[in-house]
């Protein structure tokens, strides 16, 4: 047995060897207690995550009750109550054309069993050239290897490049630093989507399986949203060369955005689209695929069986957690104050910041917000990477009792800075403003310190 001879602070490989966090010891709404007492109002949601808060009694109440009668049965074995009536609820609310509902335990799962389901849907198809997977730059769609390729954050990805299978980047929808002057969001938006079937005729029309794109882009942009039109023109390249358009709403979607799917807004469907974080609140690790009937009826008419799976797909307390979220945030017209908040938010970040030195842009939708840091309004240029600013941020926040979710790599997966604001579809005006109050103490507190 390892017997070490004096005993560390922790045995937990932690995200950082250079800080042990705090212990959580207790959440009560949009709160999280450390064991010293602090509290910590969260502004983040996590990673935008905790749609409910960490203290909600139907969900907690739903767990226990699953608990009660079967925690869990293989799903290679057993379906569950919970397990279906997710599905049919998931199903019933789902952007048009979903039939099924395919389960996983988070992001990166639902990105890779997503990635899967198109290639083999080629092959039910009888079309075993397609292989090729274009996808975006500026774009996580999460850390397991395939999700890592196909994701374009040079930062996440740069050490692992000998481990990942080939993709192709085209540009994100960035409006803030790539709309020309005097373009119209119209013409902007048919630009840069028209770079998907330049790069699709670059591969060759009948090898690319599938497109990849955040509806409004998260951890790497900071609640980029695209311009009208932009997905429009991106579902017809996709329909024109017969490529399946995979959505990855594993952030953005499940009502963070003001409505339960964020491509509701843009007026289209994907062929595949994942969902998570919000999906399970937090309560339980789960994630999903919604897949679209023509896809469902290949894999059923073909070979009958998606080669796939994971020993705790449809986890039945995960289903009863994502059930009972669900359930709770139609009960109480949440993505009401969702749509309410965030533009209290909004108003709150751009009264507050609006005139900032160091902050170019404002964005995003709902309680999705993001506010891009740079060194320069007027040349956007953003802050050198080694002064770490997106840290400081997060560290000072911290200190003041308020999570944030800031990063960099903003601009090229490497330079740029920003902050990312994603608090529980409960907040109410009081903690809006709170939030802002607090945020705006953090940013002063590293910008007089940088000077
Ligand atoms: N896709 C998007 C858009 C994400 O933001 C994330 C995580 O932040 C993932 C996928 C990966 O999810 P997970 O961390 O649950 O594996």
């Amino acid at each position: 047995m390892n017997q070490p001879h004096s005993k560390p602070e922790t045995y937990v490989l932690h995200r950082s060897s250079l800080a042990i966090p705090p212990r959580a010891v207790r959440g009560e709404g949009i709160y999280i207690f450390d064991q010293n007492g602090k509290s910590y109002l969260d502004a983040s949601g996590g990673a935008a995550v905790s749609c409910l808060g960490h203290s909600d009694p139907a969900v907690r109440a739903a767990m226990h009750a699953q608990i009660d009668q079967i925690a869990y049965a293989h799903s290679g074995f057993f379906s569950t109550d919970a397990m279906e009536e997710l599905a049919e609820d998931l199903v019933t609310h789902a952007p048009e054309g979903m039939a099924k509902a395919y389960f996983v335990s988070g992001g990166s799962e639902a990105t890779e069993a997503a990635l899967k389901m198109a290639r083999q849907y080629f092959l039910e198809i009888g079309q075993p050239d397609r292989k090729y997977v274009i996808a975006r730059r500026q774009s996580y769609h999460g850390n397991t290897l395939g999700a890592l390729s196909v994701g374009g954050n040079m930062w996440r990805r740069k050490q692992f490049e000998p481990l990942l299978i080939t993709a192709s980047h085209i540009a994100p929808c960035y409006p803030y630093r790539d709309q020309m002057p005097g373009e119209s969001d119209a013409a902007y938006g048919l630009r840069v989507a028209n770079e998907l079937e330049t790069a699709i005729l670059e591969l060759g029309a009948d090898s690319v399986a599938a497109f990849v794109a955040e509806p409004v882009v998260g951890a790497t942009s900071g609640a980029l949203a695209p311009v009208p039109g932009y997905f429009k023109r991106i579902r017809e390249i996709c329909d024109q060369y017969g490529v399946l358009l995979i959505l990855d709403e594993v952030m953005c979607g499940m009502g963070r955005t003001g409505t339960l799917h964020a491509i509701e807004q843009e007026g289209i469907s994907g062929d595949l689209q994942t969902i998570a974080k919000g999906l399970g609140a937090g309560y339980q690790p789960i994630g999903a695929i919604l897949v679209s009937k023509k896809i469902d009826d290949a894999i059923a008419n073909g070979s009958g069986f998606f080669q796939h799976g994971h020993t705790y797909q449809g986890h039945a307390t995960a289903c009863a957690a994502a059930l009972a979220t669900q359930r709770t945030i139609r009960e109480r017209d949440l993505l009401a104050n969702v749509v309410r908040q965030g533009e209290l938010l909004a108003d709150g970040l751009r009264e507050r910041f609006g005139q900032h030195p160091f902050v170019g842009d404002i964005r995003g939708r709902g309680l999705f917000r993001g506010l891009e840091l740079v060194a320069d309004r007027e040349t956007k240029d953003p802050f050198d990477p080694a002064r770490k600013i997106n840290a400081k941020i997060k560290k000072a926040a911290f200190a003041r009792g308020l999570m944030a979710y800031p990063m960099g790599g903003t601009i090229d997966g490497v330079r740029g800075d920003h902050v990312l604001f994603a608090p529980p579809f409960i907040v109410t005006g009081d903690d809006v403003a709170r939030i802002v109050d607090l945020f705006e103490l953090a940013m002063n507190d590293v910008f007089t310190a940088e000077g």
